[in-house]
């Protein structure tokens, strides 16, 4: 089959390698109807985090089941699947309690890659979920969003208590941060609003629910962002970056007793301790146990209630995925989907 790698910054290739086979009785295979580049493998395309090339790439994936271990039981062969990016068992006592992305047994799909024709899945009956039925092409998109791009975007919104009555805040304009402002009005939330300076993404969020839109950042969108919350900061912060300016901006959008939900990885953040302390602020985040929310985020897209699919600004062939990984990185697409 054929798969991405990256060889080293800058440098992806799609070569041949040998198709996926069941090794643990808990594995399925599935064929790959689409996968994508990720906001977080640009940090090792960039050379920020550490490259030991070639390294199988991706880790968002949809498709059919193909070929099941002996243990596997709650998916079968012919059936679409959505999973996320750590494969998880549903079963030990942190996945029951809805952090299946630290999961006992958890396993990276980065490091088996999705990012392919083909992939093996393990933990298949913990991680897996199937559509009622195969869906149409259309919605096919925003399936894959599920997998990672929305599910992040949702677990930032949930973790910063995004709801009825609270003003919401995402510092980011990432596909993580747009589709945290989804999230945010499907949670509830009237007031959103949106850091981003750049109009295509400027658009998106208004499209996703934001309501207002700051071009600020630093101090000065701190500033803005209390300017219009009565001086008091919002009530809920999503943070989509993961950087110290992005993190800082965050905490100090929020107000007294607020929550910061933070999903972008983290790269070189420190928090000052006495300043955190005299915040009152809220601090939840980490990996997003994208797992806990698949069943509904199924439910809300195969019922056409929401369409976070329009974050893919650009469909290439998997075999263009170094074209897909240098457009993002210019900033020229939000998120680039690939076809295998
Ligand atoms: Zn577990």
């Amino acid at each position: 089959m054929r798969g991405a790698f990256l060889y080293a910054p800058g440098d992806v290739r799609v070569e041949e390698r040998d198709d996926p086979k069941i090794i643990e009785p808990s594995d399925a295979i599935i064929r790959l109807s689409a996968t994508c580049v990720c906001g977080s493998d640009l940090w090792p395309y960039r050379g920020i985090e550490a490259v030991e090339g070639p390294s199988p790439m991706g880790h968002e994936y949809v498709g059919i089941v193909q070929d099941v271990g002996s243990q596997v039981t709650n998916v079968k062969p012919g059936q679409f699947v959505v999973g996320s990016f750590f494969a998880s068992d549903n079963t030990c006592p942190i996945c029951q309690a809805g952090y299946q992305s630290s999961c006992l047994h958890r396993q990276p799909i980065g490091a088996i890659g999705a990012q392919a024709e083909y992939l093996r899945v393990p933990l298949a009956d913990g991680t897996l979920v199937a559509t009622p039925d195969i869906p149409s092409d259309d919605l096919i998109p925003s399936f894959l969003a599920a997998s990672d791009v929305l599910g992040t975007g949702w677990f930032g919104a949930v973790a910063a208590e995004a709801g009825p009555g609270r003003s919401v805040a995402v510092v980011g304009d990432g596909g993580v941060g747009l589709l945290a402002v989804l999230a945010a009005r499907k949670l509830g939330a009237e007031r959103i609003i949106a850091m981003s300076r750049h109009e295509p993404r400027q658009r998106l969020a208004i499209e996703f629910g934001a309501t207002e839109i700051v071009t600020e950042r630093g101090d000065a969108g701190v500033a803005r962002i209390k300017e219009l919350t009565g001086g008091l900061g919002a009530h809920s912060v999503v943070e989509a970056v993961g950087t110290q300016e992005s993190m800082l901006q965050a905490i100090r959008s929020t107000r007294p007793g607020g929550h910061v939900g933070y999903v972008g990885v983290a790269h070189g953040v420190e928090l000052p301790g006495t300043e955190l302390f005299f915040s009152h602020v809220h601090l939840h985040g980490g990996p997003a146990p994208v797992r806990r929310f698949l069943p509904e985020l199924i439910d809300l897209i195969w019922t056409r209630q929401i369409d976070p699919g329009t974050v893919f600004d650009l469909s290439l062939p998997l075999e263009q995925a170094a074209e897909g990984y240098r457009a993002m990185d210019e900033r020229r697409a939000i998120k680039t989907l690939l076809r295998p």
